[in-house]
């Protein structure tokens, strides 16, 4: 569109692809990365090009969160300290109290929140097209899963043909011919029957549709699906619901029911043996680490670094700030390495640069994205962030890596875009009115309140 070329030029460069260096840059023109160097080379090879410069700061690529719930961003605060089965029979409750406007202003807060730390690609899913319309008018790149619910077998082509009713006006919408892709997401094992995972698999192979779910999430849904015992089996039993459990792992319930071949984006993993790990890095399917929500609920640590030495493509997820209570994906990736240190008692396993290949190029390619995006290469997307290290938390820097990684905030990043168009500035995001967002969040959480009020919580 436009000859337009931009040099953004920084104290660090920080392509993921190669080591980083000191004083250099990109050169953006329209969308896309014509050039990364140093600032002498550039500036000579294109000196007609207008000059941006972020001084003491690190340029890399914008950070990919793979997997949040931005419909959900009102719950933040509301659901604390429950027991799992509590904690979602509560966020459903709460859900049950929002308009479909509301639930397009929570995600649009959740939006502002991701722009402002640096995040540049988001999967979202959710239950509503809130989240793929708050995607598509930030201008962020995204990824929208349709959710499907239906533990009863004989209801599952009403939810299918419920899906599709949904799935239509997004994927007619012209944004999902861009910037944000649209999947399908049958919930876990829990709330989607064996009959309904077949026929959503079926769907979205027909269809070429990508496909999530949430799996070998808790102790419970182990329990649930292995002995068909435990708060699930009861909450079936309650409800009147019919389960015959298949009496192996959450993943070789999946590999049985052609939902690994279909090569999913698997969330959570967090209770995987190794037979589990060799299924899905044979598979093909991606994991999304969520290591903040799976401590927070007290899921446990999920196996990263065996992950990670199968082969298997990782990316990092804040999940719903339901359960993390932040969307802060800098905060979520140290937070993920260090718990790895500690409960391994380790203080070498897993390096900062490989949790900041996850957070960038690891994430893409679990969205098998990683031609386009992920890091700092002449031909990619113009999907780049700055984060300021000139902040007494950070300074002195070493290595920018580290210091990224273990001391910057999401609150050092200075500068998000997306395929070359500036999102957030440093001072406000420009496609959001971020006033009124906020204000619109606060009305919804007040009716949230009162109706929770009425309810005699
Ligand atoms: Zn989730």
């Amino acid at each position: 569109m436009s000859s337009v070329r931009t040099l953004y030029l920084a104290t660090w460069v920080v392509p993921i692809t190669r080591p980083p260096f000191r004083r250099g840059g990109i050169v953006v023109e329209g969308e896309r990365i014509i050039a990364v160097g140093g600032e002498a080379e550039l500036r000579a090879q294109f000196p007609e090009a207008a000059v941006r410069d972020f001084g003491g700061a690190a340029l890399l690529p914008g950070l990919v969160n793979v997997h949040a719930h931005l419909e959900l961003t009102a719950f933040r605060g509301m659901l604390e300290d429950l027991p799992f089965v509590k904690w979602l029979v509560a966020l459903t409750r709460l859900r049950e109290g929002l308009s479909a406007e509301d639930v397009r202003e929570s995600a649009r807060a959740g939006i502002l929140e991701a722009l402002r730390s640096g995040q540049t690609t988001i999967v979202d899913v959710g239950a509503t097209g809130a989240g793929f319309d708050a995607l598509c008018e930030s201008g962020v790149r995204g990824l929208f899963f349709q959710e499907v619910f239906g533990p009863r077998p004989e209801d599952a082509e009403e939810s299918v043909r419920g899906l599709i009713e949904r799935l239509q006006p997004l994927r007619a919408h012209p944004c999902a011919f861009t910037r944000v892709g649209v999947g399908i997401s049958p919930h876990a094992p829990y709330t989607v029957s064996a009959r309904l995972f077949r026929q959503a698999v079926e769907y979205a192979r027909a269809h070429a549709l990508p496909l999530c779910v949430h799996i070998a999430e808790s102790q419970a849904e182990v329990e649930f699906v292995r002995h068909g015992r435990g708060e699930f089996a009861r909450i079936y039993e309650r409800r009147g619901l019919l389960w015959r459990a298949p009496g192996v792992s959450p993943i070789r319930y999946l590999h049985d029911l052609g939902v690994l071949a279909a090569r999913p984006l698997l969330v959570h993993g967090v209770h995987v043996d190794e037979e589990d790990i060799a299924l899905i890095a044979h598979s093909g399917a991606a994991i999304a680490y969520c290591p903040k929500s799976n401590a927070k609920l007290g899921h446990g640590v999920a196996p990263l670094p065996e992950w990670v030495r199968a082969g298997i493509a990782v990316g990092v997820g804040t999940d719903s700030v339901a359960s993390n209570n932040a969307c802060d994906l800098l905060e979520e990736a140290r937070f993920g390495l260090l718990v790895q240190r500690a409960h391994r008692a380790s203080p070498t396993l897993l390096s900062a640069e490989t949790v900041l290949r996850l957070l960038t190029l690891g994430g893409a390619r679990a969205l098998s994205l990683e031609s386009r995006i992920g890091s700092l290469e002449p031909g990619k997307e113009a999907d780049f962030i700055a984060i300021d290290l000139s902040g007494a938390h950070v300074q002195p820097v070493e290595d920018p890596v580290t210091a990224i990684v273990f001391s910057a905030r999401a609150s050092d990043v200075c500068f998000t875009a997306v395929g070359g168009r500036v999102l957030f500035d440093g001072t406000s995001v420009t496609t959001l009115d971020e006033e009124r967002v906020r204000a619109r969040l606060r009305e919804v959480r007040a009716r949230l309140r009162h109706r929770d009020a009425l309810l005699g919580d």
